[in-house]
């Protein structure tokens, strides 16, 4: 990896956003995970194709990840370069009832500039702990609201030749938890947002009670990635879960929750092993006992731990 490192200072990146075997317990919220072989932290999506040709020089894979609160990092970790966008990468402005924001701007930094504009539309999506580059790529989504109805351009880089790409209408093929952009091999950069006029007290209002439900509801004072399963068609995986009598089963320090069976929360010392037995067991159960197949909606990446 010296080539790599040595690639990325000859780049000017500041040798402060070049972090040699990164812990990802660091850069995930479910804290597990082995260390990344390097990790960048991206401050301008300008140095983005930068970051790609010195790995490409280096003959090593990139991995991205935004906030890592869908990332399930297993224990071995990731070879090669991790490009993180996240808070360091981050800038927003108003166009009109439009809004155009850097990946790594955070859901709730979003929401609360639309608020503080008077703008209406993502007061459902504030409580959701990722980046606005994260969320496009999975669609995310809570209480009705989700990306899919307010972005109407991407912009991104191809991981291939690092050259631009722009996904706009029909091209962004939203469907639940999915976007082209999860499929097609970029990097996104920036998000436009089109947003609607509205009362400030009433989009407080509702972003409040939808934080207020998360936080009746959600297992938050424990690390997790979320949901840990998508929804299957027309049922909830939290309720299949539930009904399967898995509520509180535990592999190691990894727990279905108590409070919220869709969740699987991390006690305290748990392994990304730990998390996969654990979802493993639950995916077997809920299909002997309901014939229901359980998808991940975590994305699982790197390694398992050798020996
Ligand atoms: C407590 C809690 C509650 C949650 N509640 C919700 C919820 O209500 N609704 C919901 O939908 N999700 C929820 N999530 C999951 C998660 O917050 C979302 O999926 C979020 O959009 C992920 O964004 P991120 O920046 O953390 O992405 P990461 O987890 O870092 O990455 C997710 C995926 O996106 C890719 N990616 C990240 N950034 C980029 C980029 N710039 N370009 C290309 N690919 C990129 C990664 O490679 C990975 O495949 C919750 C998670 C937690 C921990």
């Amino acid at each position: 990896m010296d080539a790599l490192i040595q690639s990325l200072v000859a780049a000017n990146f500041a040798p402060e956003r070049i972090i040699p075997r990164a812990p990802m317990v660091r850069y995930t919220t479910f804290r597990v995970g082995g260390p990344a072989d390097v990790l960048v932290n991206i401050a301008d999506t300008r140095e983005i194709p930068i970051a790609l040709r010195a790995a490409k020089h280096a003959g090593v894979p990139v991995t991205l990840i935004g906030n890592g609160s869908n990332l399930l990092v297993r224990d071995g970790g990731i070879r090669g370069l991790v490009i993180r966008i996240a808070s360091d990468c981050a800038g927003i402005f108003r166009d009109g009832d439009t809004i155009c924001a850097k990946a790594g701007v955070t859901l709730s930094a979003a929401a609360q500039f639309a608020l503080s504009e008077g703008l209406a539309g993502l007061s459902e999506l504030a409580g959701i702990p990722g980046t606005l580059g994260g969320g496009v790529v999975m669609n995310a989504g809570a209480y009705g609201g989700e990306l899919a109805q307010v972005v109407t351009r991407v912009d991104a880089i191809a991981l291939s030749d690092g050259k631009p790409v722009v996904f706009e209408g029909p091209k962004l093929d939203f469907s639940y938890r999915h976007s082209a952009m999860m499929d097609a091999g970029v990097i996104v950069t920036d998000v436009t947002l089109q947003l609607t006029p509205g009362d400030p007290d009433e989009i407080r209002a509702r972003m409040d009670e939808c934080n207020r439900a998360r936080r009746e509801k959600q297992p938050l004072s424990y690390p997790s990635a979320g949901s840990t399963f998508k929804r299957p068609a027309g049922l909830f995986a939290a309720k299949l879960i539930d009904e399967c009598g898995l509520r509180g089963l535990r592999v190691g320090d990894a727990q279905v929750s108590e409070k919220h069976a869709g969740f699987i929360i991390n006690l305290g010392n748990a392994t990304a092993h730990d998390i996969l037995t654990l979802m493993d067991e639950v995916r077997a159960r809920v299909l002997a006992q309901t014939g229901v197949m359980l998808e991940p909606e975590v994305r699982i990446l790197g390694e398992d731990r050798k020996g």
